[in-house]
């Protein structure tokens, strides 16, 4: 039997370096700390979910260096 475990990432990067953002009229907003982003959107996901989501950032960020 295999509990998978799911950790809260931010959503462009996979960072769990977040915290939240006291928010206005939207209610809860999560910042962070890593590349910056705030939204009300968080992914909850297991390890390979997070690493799928850590490679696609590497890569948009080496392509946007690249198109410089
Ligand atoms: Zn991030």
């Amino acid at each position: 039997m295999t509990v998978e475990k799911f950790i809260e990432v931010c959503p462009v990067c996979g960072s769990s370096d977040w915290y939240y953002e006291a928010g206005g009229y939207t209610g809860k907003l999560y910042h962070c700390k890593h590349c910056g982003y705030i939204g009300s959107f968080i992914v909850e996901g297991n390890q390979e979910m997070i690493d799928a989501i850590k490679e696609d950032y590497k890569h948009k960020k080496e392509s946007e260096k690249s198109s410089e």
